[in-house]
């Protein structure tokens, strides 16, 4: 039921420093980008291919993005699998008792309907699936 990787979270803390590496040096090309008010962060979607990157800058200091760069330091935030149907996926997650940061899928970024795992079910990793019609 998992497709690929659909794109994998880089929080940054500064979006234009970032743009400034990832174009500038590695030739990739932002293609939009967002506020996502919801989730306090400004996103940036570079396409690789067949997936994509997000650089995550927080909008404000008590931001889910602030808060890990507080803890970790700027650097990969989360992965995201694109799945086909997220509801379903998610009922049969929660069937087996995997711990869940949604259980319903929520609008994210990009249109995409999103929901997290929680870290202490993935071996540490912030897993998140992601459909898009
Ligand atoms: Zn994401």
């Amino acid at each position: 039921m998992i497709k690929k990787i659909d794109h994998i979270g880089i929080a940054v803390k500064d979006l234009d420093t970032a743009i400034k590496f990832y174009e500038g040096v590695l030739g990739l090309k932002v293609t939009e980008i967002e506020e996502v008010a919801d989730q306090k962060v400004k996103i940036a979607f570079i396409p690789t291919g067949d997936s994509e990157l997000e650089l995550l800058q927080s909008t404000t200091p008590d931001g889910p993005i602030a808060k890990f760069i507080e803890k970790n330091g700027e650097g990969i935030q989360h992965i995201a699998f694109k799945v086909d149907n997220l509801e379903e996926k998610l009922a049969q997650l929660k069937a087996q008792g995997v711990r869940l940061i949604d259980e319903k899928p929520r609008r994210g970024a990009g249109g995409a309907n999103i929901a997290f795992l929680h870290p202490k079910a993935t071996c540490g990793t912030l897993v998140e699936l992601c459909e898009r019609e």
